[in-house]
């Protein structure tokens, strides 16, 4: 059975989701504002390992993602660039999602913008201002951290060490430790009309609310970076209890670890900062999965170009087997060796590893594992028959590529059939070359001409030949 850290516990618990095959994540997601990096992009890929891996394990996953597009440093970006705050988060939401395509994270099942709850946001301000748990004061909305039991259990914070912080300052706030809920007293060039007057909606409760018009009373994981739990998670379970009524609406806080470069904590100011798309002009998405899989999710992940480049050597063996294994199921070998190979325990280790707290470096070595003793057998045995190879492609089917993301069958026989292809047509102009040298121009001609009825065209210029594929 898998078991998770549950970071408000500190216990690793049984994964036993609210409604059994259902799990439902909230992932705390990108502010709209710039290119997505590689610290988000770690969270991200994380959680689509998790809902690959919860999906083979027959369970269902929904996975939403907030996406904030009213936040200081949007409108200051906006007013920077003279356009407007929704133009400017539009157009950053939209590479948001390219980058997920293009490092082949699909579990995403909810992308929510912020803007498109005001009105929701506005509700529940005026019910939490009804029951007690906000009040206004200097013409903003606060919320009174008083009303809840164990404020601060995320962070793991003292009611005397949270004062210490003095969260958004107003002079009539009841405790220092209270939070922003509509913010009216600063000028951002945009406004909502809420009841409580024109204002903005504060950070914390935009999450809380997308979160809880989505999913309802209760969900399973809430994920992020681990530095959001003060004061953006304490402040989000607070709001969730007094908003719902309930003591646990949310099962478990998982948090990843942060990507560091050089040593030092990924960021803009040190100057070792990468986006996901600056990596992805270097490196497949397969390599990039693999580097962020072989790292624990809670642990700091070392990014370099010498970890990425081992990443890839790697991948070149699971991707010269995989090659082998599709040209032997092609060739069919009925008759041969047989070999005695024990799949179920590779099966076995993979499955202890994921199971335990999610340890993907170990699931990604019980894959290698089983490469090299392939490779071994297959290096033993003269003639392997096709049985056996179909046994090693269900093996990495349903673990690089299902789970991890990192081995495409289809996409790799289509790459070699594609070189095949080029090679030989390459050969062939190569060949009507010749004959035109030796004046043999009849054959030049039939070459051209039965290529042509292949639906290939050649173009002859000056120096070269080149070809085209009209058939595809
Ligand atoms: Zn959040």
């Amino acid at each position: 059975m898998l078991k998770l850290f549950n970071s408000f516990s500190e216990e690793k618990e049984d994964f036993e989701p609210f409604d059994k095959p259902d799990v439902k994540i909230f992932i705390c997601g990108p502010t709209l504002y710039d290119y997505t990096h590689l610290g988000h992009a770690r969270i991200f890929l994380t959680y689509d390992l998790l809902c690959r891996y919860l999906k083979s394990q027959d369970f269902k996953t929904d996975v939403l993602v907030n996406m904030t597009d009213i936040n200081q440093s949007v409108f200051n970006k906006a007013l920077d660039q003279q356009t407007d705050y929704y133009t400017l988060t539009r157009f950053y939401s939209d590479e948001f999602t390219k980058d997920l395509n293009f490092l082949n994270i699909n579990t995403i099942t909810r992308l929510a913008h912020v803007s498109d709850y005001v009105p929701n946001i506005v509700k529940h301000i005026s019910h939490l201002m009804k029951n007690k748990h906000a009040y206004s004061a200097n013409g903003n909305i606060y919320f009174d951290t008083q009303t809840i039991k164990d404020y601060g259990k995320i962070s793991k914070q003292s009611r005397e060490q949270l004062q210490l912080h003095r969260l958004d300052i107003g002079p009539n706030k009841k405790n220092p430790e209270d939070f922003m809920l509509w913010n009216c007293s600063e000028d951002f060039g945009f406004s909502w009309n809420g009841e409580f007057g024109n204002g903005v909606p504060w950070w914390h409760i935009q999450d809380t609310t997308v979160a809880f018009e989505n999913f309802g009373l209760h969900y399973d994981i809430h994920g992020g970076a681990k530095e959001l739990a003060y004061p953006h998670h304490d402040a989000h379970l607070a709001q969730y209890k007094a908003m719902t009524g309930t003591e646990n609406p949310v099962k478990r806080w998982m948090y990843i670890g942060l990507v560091f470069s050089k040593g030092e904590k990924m960021s803009k100011s040190l100057g070792n900062f990468f986006t996901a798309r600056d990596v992805l002009k270097k490196y497949s998405a397969e390599t990039i999965r693999m580097l962020f899989a072989q790292t624990h999710y809670k642990g700091p992940l070392n990014f370099s170009d010498e970890l990425l480049s081992a990443a890839e050597k790697g991948l070149e063996k699971l991707n010269n087997l995989a090659l082998k294994i599709n040209d032997e199921i092609k060739l069919n070998r009925q008759k041969g060796s047989s070999p005695d190979f024990d799949f179920e325990k590779y099966l076995i280790a993979f499955t202890n590893a994921m199971d335990d707290d999610f340890n993907t470096p170990q699931g990604i070595a019980a894959i290698f594992d089983l490469v090299k003793d392939v490779n071994r057998t297959i290096a033993e045995n003269e003639y392997v028959i096709a049985e056996f190879y179909l046994s090693v492609k269900a093996f990495l089917k349903k673990t690089a590529s299902d789970v991890f993301g990192i081995l495409d069958f289809d996409k790799l026989s289509q790459t070699s059939d594609d070189k095949l292809e080029g090679d030989l047509i390459e050969l062939l102009i190569k060949l009507r070359t010749d004959a035109k040298k030796e004046k043999n121009y009849a054959l030049a001609d039939k070459i051209r001409s039965e290529l042509n009825n292949l639906g290939v065209i050649l173009e002859d210029s000056k120096d070269r030949t080149i070809y085209k594929i009209t058939n595809k």
